[in-house]
């Protein structure tokens, strides 16, 4: 169909929640390109929000899936299910978890590990410890508690009343953060380098104090690694680039290559405090989402992906620099962890940039009016970035 007439069916029956939309439909992916029901290609930097880290019809994901699919997609997590025992291995095996446990989406595996945090102090005789401290400018989802977790009001404000017991504090402040800690406190949860709000990594000095004060008033450290993980950063997971270790992370979003998975990944103590019964979900690690993040996983492995997206990210952060101090004064500020990329402009111009790169059939994102947002594929080679790189210091200069 023809976008203007998928349009005419969307608008009369589609709840649109997601706003304007660019006005194209997308038939087919082959690696880092898409393409348009009327037959244009385009080169995509954005991978659906971080999730096609491997490409788009990856042979081996595309096989594995496939067989999966002609085999058994679903049954009941009533029956052990192989690629669901064997994905989670896989997980413990290259982390510093002991225990998953699979969701749907990454606001539902912050869920399970907001509950497995109350749960676990609940089980050690002190329901009383049930606050969650995170940051301001935080994303952690659209349900009602993850709302609550989230640092941005904007998001959570029409849904009041919120779930009780999260408080925010800024990024990066280790006062404000150990000032907030109280005996009701049970756990601290941010992103390594938050992703919705613009690319702001933690430091990771203030990464080693939070860990250090997680251990000393015995809280729980929690990552939402629902973007950063999965080679993102340029390590597998994002924790894996400071010298520390959360007792409780979260994925989503690349983990499945597009088939929708997440997990709750923790320490074997913490993880214990789940008896049967006490959580669970119809679709969460079912054959066919293990599958998938089994491919994925293999494909990260083989093509060692995480250490191409910090070459390459480190490739275009330079690059960019360069472009501001040469010939690109209205770019004010580069930020990269890998391949998770924001680019601050000193104009009110990110939308119009989007839109002209969108016209030289390119896909990115912008934040606002002044920043520019890139997730390109972890698959890119420095070539497809140099490409892209011209595309957008034209752009920046139109
Ligand atoms: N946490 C983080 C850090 C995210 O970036 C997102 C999605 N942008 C989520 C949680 C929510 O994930 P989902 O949309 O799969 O629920």
């Amino acid at each position: 169909m023809l976008v203007k007439d998928i349009q005419e069916y969307d608008s009369q029956f589609f709840m649109n929640t997601f706003g304007k939309r660019t006005p194209v439909a997308f038939e087919k992916g082959q690696g880092i390109n898409l393409w348009s029901t009327d037959g244009e290609k385009y080169t995509d930097f954005f991978s659906g929000i971080a999730v096609n880290s491997i490409g788009y019809a990856h042979p081996t994901f595309v096989r594995m899936v496939t067989e999966q699919l002609t085999k058994l997609v679903h049954c009941s997590n009533l029956y052990y299910i192989e690629s669901q025992a064997l994905l989670a291995r896989e997980l413990c095996r290259n982390s510093c978890a002991d225990k998953v446990f699979f969701s749907n989406s990454g606001a539902e595996a912050n869920e399970g590990a907001i509950k497995l945090a109350r749960l676990y102090f609940r089980k050690l005789g002190m329901p009383e410890k049930y606050e969650i401290i995170t940051l301001q400018k935080s994303f952690h989802g659209r349900t009602i508690t993850t709302l609550s977790a989230t640092g941005q009001d904007k998001y959570a404000k029409p849904f009041e009343p919120l779930t009780q017991g999260f408080k925010k504090v800024p990024l990066n402040d280790f006062e404000a953060l150990s000032a907030a800690v109280t005996e009701n406190t049970c756990a601290i949860m941010l992103e390594p380098v938050q992703g919705e709000s613009g690319v702001y990594p933690c430091d990771a000095q203030y990464l080693k104090k939070v860990r250090e004060l997680c251990d000393e008033k015995k809280l729980l450290l929690i990552f939402d690694e629902v973007q950063t993980g999965m080679g993102r950063t340029g390590k597998l997971f994002g924790y894996q680039k400071y010298d520390i270790e959360p007792d409780i992370f979260t994925l989503a979003k690349a983990l499945g290559g597009g088939i929708p998975i997440g997990a709750v990944c923790a320490k074997d103590q913490v993880a214990q405090a789940f008896a049967p019964g006490e959580h669970g979900s119809t679709f969460g690690g079912n054959p066919l989402a293990c599958t998938a993040g089994l491919a994925v996983m293999k494909i990260m492995e083989e093509e060692k992906l995480p250490e191409n997206a910090q070459r390459v990210g480190e490739y275009i952060k330079e690059k960019l620099q360069a472009l501001a101090a040469e010939s690109c004064p209205v770019i004010s500020e580069v930020r990269a962890s890998g391949l998770m990329i924001a680019i601050e402009l000193n104009a009110p111009i990110a939308p119009q940039v989007k839109n002209k790169m969108f016209e030289k059939k390119y896909l990115l994102a912008n934040i606002g009016e002044n920043m520019l947002r890139i997730l390109p594929p972890l698959i890119i080679t420095t070539q497809d970035a140099d490409e892209f790189l011209a595309a957008l210091s034209c752009a920046l200069g139109e």
